[in-house]
């Protein structure tokens, strides 16, 4: 079974293009939503995150999300250390999803795999491109966040350019070019590279 990696940058619609992947019959892993599932049901990581982030990190055995968030978002080393805490923990969680999938191929949706491990369990990637007014608009909006702190989440990943050129494939997602097609014709490229595979 392939393994097919996509990514983007923040409010790029990595998840909205996911989501019509599933249509299709494809199994998709969200990383980031297993991530922070992970971060409150997996005592190990629990205890890496309280002995690098404090007791705060957890209310009432939750996660205490904007107490994390204001530390990492403000605070790039603090922001690798937390990633390095919980990358492993999800990678073995998606390795561990993947055995119990069948079908020709699954996705593994996740903001940040070019700049992890988790790049090296994967075959290829898509990439899914939108300008950077548009996914700052998109942000704004969905988060109720302000530019300048969308602007900021931004700068920590890494520039979308340099993202979409390591992808064997990819989605525009500008508001303008039709998504669904695009998401059938990758979906029929990756059907015929595993047939020749074969
Ligand atoms: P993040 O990395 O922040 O999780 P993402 O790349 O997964 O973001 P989405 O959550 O899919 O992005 O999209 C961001 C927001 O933009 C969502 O509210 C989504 O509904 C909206 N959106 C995505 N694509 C489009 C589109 N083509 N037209 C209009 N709105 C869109």
């Amino acid at each position: 079974m392939l393994k097919i990696g996509l990514t983007g940058g923040i409010g790029s619609g990595k998840t909205t293009v996911a989501k019509v992947f599933e249509t299709l019959g494809i199994p998709v892993y969200y990383a980031d939503d297993a991530t922070k599932r992970l971060m409150n049901s997996n005592n190990a990581l629990k205890a890496l995150v309280i002995k690098h982030f404090g007791e705060a990190s957890y209310k009432n055995e939750e996660l205490d999300r904007k107490y994390i968030a204001d530390i990492v978002f403000n605070d790039k080393e603090k922001l690798a250390l937390l990633n390095s805490i919980t990358h492993p923990a999800t990678i073995e969680d998606a390795n561990e999803w993947v055995q119990q999938q069948s079908s020709p191929y699954i996705i593994k949706e996740a903001a940040l795999l070019f700049e992890t491990e988790a790049a090296k369990h994967l075959d290829y990637f898509i990439g899914v491109s939108a300008p950077l007014e548009t996914r700052i608009k998109r942000v704004m909006k969905r988060d109720g966040l302000s530019e300048a702190e969308v602007m900021k989440r931004i700068s920590r990943q890494m520039n979308e350019e340099e993202k979409m050129k390591r992808c064997d494939f990819i989605i525009t997602n500008n508001d303008e070019e039709m998504v669904i097609p695009q998401v059938l014709s990758t979906h029929e490229k990756i059907l015929s590279r595993i047939k020749k595979e074969k």
